[in-house]
């Protein structure tokens, strides 16, 4: 029985692969997931897939065969305890690193946009071992240490020996890293107030797509951000050039922009509706799946097993 991560669980989603060329009807969007055809219209083949490989999920569990393993999460070298790795599953709710955010420290000599030599690598080894070596994230807890005598600690012994700068004495190491959460849904659901928005979103739809080639244009949105050339090349390819160019780029990229977001709107609303009606919250993944598929048990939940 495996709680799983908002993060975790969209890296199962992003890696299904059984409907790949499959095209979902509008038929079998009505009676699976949504009858409403209107909603059905509003999605692409992309966002549909995402729907169905939601609501499969949801219905089904998985099975690995399905399944890419998941990509391992590199190491960026930025933080003491943040060190990539596989994805975690766990097995007890109450798991500290199930919270909102927890708190990490950064690593002060290295620049995250540029790529770390070999001997930089060795480095940021060296200084996650000093700092975990002279316990400083139990002590500033416990407060036991001030962040400065870290500082200073930092400044005299590890700077000196590597001849690194030396860091100015309000300078902290301290940061608090935000993850994705447990995966939640909301302890109630209103399915009145959802018909409600989704009508409200499709009507918003409707009124900005009058125009036939608008309606067309609405599908096309994932280029908005293209750059200009590429933009109206492609939509010379799909539409009338009159068309494009009488309505012109900045009210092409503007309609693409508002349209996007009605879209997205409905999408998460939808995936929500899908979350509660298979009721997520009473979910729990299979642990021998999800190792199949590339998870490992959190480090806090195996000590907390071993504990008990
Ligand atoms: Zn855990």
């Amino acid at each position: 029985m495996a709680l799983i991560t908002n993060f975790s669980y969209n890296s199962i989603v992003n890696n299904l692969d059984i409907i790949k060329r499959q095209d979902i009807s509008e038929d079998f969007f009505c009676k699976n997931i949504y009858d409403n055809p209107t909603l059905y219209s509003i999605f692409n083949k992309l966002y549909l897939r995402k729907i169905y490989i939601n609501a499969y999920i949801l219905r089904n569990d998985f099975e690995p065969k399905y399944f890419k393993k998941v990509p391992i999460k590199e190491d960026k070298y930025t933080h003491v305890f943040s060190r990539g790795g596989k994805p975690t599953y766990h097995i007890y709710e109450d798991c500290q690193s199930l919270n909102n955010s927890y708190r990490d420290f950064v690593v002060p000599f290295i620049d995250p946009k540029r790529e770390l030599t070999l001997n930089e690598v060795k480095l940021v080894k060296e200084f996650r071992n000093w700092f975990i070596y002279k316990d400083f994230r139990y002590k500033l807890e416990s407060k036991n240490v001030k962040m400065d005598d870290i500082v200073f600690d930092y400044n005299n012994y590890f700077a000196k020996k590597h001849n690194l700068k030396t860091l100015p004495l309000d300078y902290t190491f301290k940061t608090n890293i935000t993850n994705s959460g447990f995966i939640g849904i909301q302890s109630s659901f209103d399915v009145n107030s959802f018909k409600n928005e989704i009508e409200d979103i499709l009507y918003a739809s409707d009124i900005m797509c009058q125009d036939e080639n608008l309606l067309k244009m609405r599908n096309f949105d994932w280029m908005r951000k293209l750059p200009k050339e590429e933009l109206l090349a492609r939509l010379y390819q799909i539409f009338d050039k009159n068309f494009i160019d009488n309505y012109g780029e900045v009210n092409i990229r503007d309609f693409m922009n508002k349209h996007y977001k009605l879209r997205e709107s409905a999408f998460k609303k939808t995936i929500n509706y899908l979350k509660w009606t298979y009721g997520l919250k009473n979910k729990s993944f299979n642990e021998v799946n999800l190792e199949h598929f590339g998870f490992k048990l959190c480090s806090f939940c195996e000590t907390q097993s071993i504990a008990i």
